[in-house]
């Protein structure tokens, strides 16, 4: 492996590794498939690739890395950030965790297809890890390939960048390169493997820890090293808990239910579905981490799943989220049992989690239908009556609530059984609407828009409240399917104009509207659109 010595903003980049400082290694320098015992990590060496070109970077995330454009389309980011090349203080390593997978443990699982290269210290002083995804097997990859396709490494690039704009905490993506190399993948797992361009996505966070590194070491009665990894987790990442004693471990629970609430309370506001939330994909800080099979709700189907995986059980989907949340929660209470040794308090911050959510739930959909705050006595009811309502016929989630905040109150409704033509959009098949839904819609919106005159909040004030909780353009599966294609074909424009756009998912962007529309009719089944799998 190359090392380079410094000579512009890349090779200044500093690391500062505290987590293969501080915790045991792997003893064993070979990269095969085996059980790591002991250890939370296995050094080693990204694979180099045939011919690696850049697809597109985020110029946010370089930002953060004290990077520059001119930085992100040198020969060495694309070599560095394919696996290609190492810098000097990088010291590379793949991660030992275990998961709960559709609700079974599945034992050891790790990075099997990401390697960490090192912790970079900003300018700021702050800590961001490096980490590629699809850059060579590792002792993790179990009967895999340690690969990504280009189709799925586009696919985590852009949402990775989508919900940070929108608010939401996630994992980040500097770069996605093509490697020059064809991977095979099935994709439907139906006998008919194709051969797909390889790529690997550089991600970003403060930790890439997940409730499934502490499981593992439960699960093997590794005790010690569980309160290692937990102590190692409080000081790096919680420093602001303090001092290690049992209450700390239960405020570090509680505060992990907190940030999932959150993260999920966000999820279900944009109408985001994860699709795999196993435990080994819940992050320990609340970020929104392994972009797989997820999809965006077009339809306002509240049971809708985008992986074909879970297709019978829907397990994962938009509704079941919270529900799944919590059961996840479950597990790491289980797994730092040993060092709490009680289970009423973690019991507490469970049903904290419970209560949190409710109460985010309420202030969330009262922001969405821009009430000044939630009101028990009125909201509960107009909410539950707006949910039943928009699973009655197909009605895109997202134009919806958008368009609500245009609607000019009762006004429109003047005439009976007309529905407010901005809300119409929001319609696949307005031929479905019968008289009986048009008078429950409208008798709706009637009580709506009188629970607005008690707010009497200034209009203006209003809209501007519920557009910056309602995006205007969110990753609709097809267009995500409609830049993949074309990046396939070798032309990355199209996720370049995405990233753009998704740049400012709540402003108007005139000139843009058509990336808003509703999802076209040919997109409806279409696999890579509704239709996702595990296979990446
Ligand atoms: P996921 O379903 O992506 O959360 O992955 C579950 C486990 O399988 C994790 O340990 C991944 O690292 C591993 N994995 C997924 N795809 C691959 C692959 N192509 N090669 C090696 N390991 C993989
Ligand atoms: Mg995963």
């Amino acid at each position: 492996m190359n090392i380079v010595l410094p000579d512009h903003n890349l090779q200044a980049l500093t690391f500062d590794n505290r987590f293969v400082k501080n915790l045991p290694a792997d003893p064993i320098a070979e990269n095969f498939r085996r059980q790591i015992k002991n250890s939370c990590y296995s050094r080693v060496q990204p694979t180099k690739v045939a011919a690696p070109e850049l697809v597109a970077y985020s110029r946010e995330v370089a930002a953060l890395l004290n990077l520059t454009p001119k930085d992100c389309t040198s020969d060495l980011f694309t070599s560095l950030f394919s696996g290609n090349t190492l810098l000097k203080g990088m010291d590379p390593f793949a991660m030992c965790y275990g998961g709960h997978q559709f609700g079974s443990w599945s034992g050891q699982l790790g990075d099997g297809r990401a390697i960490n290269l090192g912790e970079s210290i900003n300018r700021e002083g702050k800590r961001w890890v490096l980490q590629l995804k699809g850059a060579g097997p590792t002792p993790y990859s179990r009967n895999a390939d340690g690969l990504a396709v280009l189709r799925s490494s586009i696919r985590e690039f852009l949402c990775s960048e989508a919900m940070h704009h929108l608010g939401i905490p996630t994992t980040r993506a500097l770069s996605v390169t093509t490697t020059g190399e064809l991977v095979t993948r099935d994709m439907f797992y139906d006998g008919h493997p194709k051969n797909e361009p390889g790529a690997v996505v550089c991600r970003v966070a403060p930790s890439f820890l997940r409730f499934g590194n502490y499981e593992i070491l439960t699960a093997r009665k590794e005790f010690s090293l569980l309160k290692q990894l937990v102590d190692y987790t409080i000081r790096t990442d919680f420093p602001h808990l303090g001092e290690i004693s049992v209450a700390t471990y239960l405020q570090w629970f509680e505060e992990v239910c907190r940030t999932t609430a959150t993260m999920i309370l966000h999820w279900m506001r944009v109408g985001f579905v994860h699709g795999v939330m196993n435990t080994d994909n819940m992050s320990i800080l609340g970020l929104t981490i392994d972009y797989g099979p997820y999809g965006w709700l077009e339809g306002f189907e509240t049971d809708w799943t985008p992986n074909t995986t879970d297709a019978q059980g829907r397990r994962y989907s938009y509704s079941n989220q919270p529900h799944i949340g919590q059961w996840n929660l479950i597990q790491l209470a289980n797994s730092i049992y040993p060092l709490i040794n009680a289970s009423e308090p973690l019991q507490e911050a469970l049903s904290f989690y419970t209560s949190s959510f409710q109460q985010g739930w309420n202030d969330m959909m009262a922001a969405k239908l821009g009430f000044n705050s939630f009101e028990q006595n009125t909201d509960d009811t107009i909410i539950k009556e707006l949910v039943a309502i928009l699973q009655l016929v197909e009605t895109d989630m997202t134009i919806f609530f958008r368009n609500l905040s245009s609607v000019e109150t009762d006004q429109e409704l003047k005439k009976e059984g007309t529905l407010p033509s901005s809300l119409m959009e929001a319609y696949y098949k307005p031929e479905e609407l019968t008289d009986d839904y048009r008078k429950r819609m409208a008798g709706w919106l009637k009580t709506y828009f009188n629970r607005l005159k008690q707010d009497s909040s200034d209009p203006n004030v209003r809209q501007q409240r519920m557009n910056s909780n309602n995006p205007k353009y969110v990753l609709r599966n097809y267009l995500a399917h409609l830049a993949i294609e074309k990046a396939e074909a070798g032309d990355p424009s199209e996720v370049i104009n995405l990233l753009e756009l998704l740049r400012k998912p709540y402003e108007e962007q005139p000139g843009k509207e058509h990336y808003a529309a509703k999802r076209p009719e040919w997109a409806r089944n279409r696999p890579g659109c509704s239709m996702l799998s595990c296979s990446s």
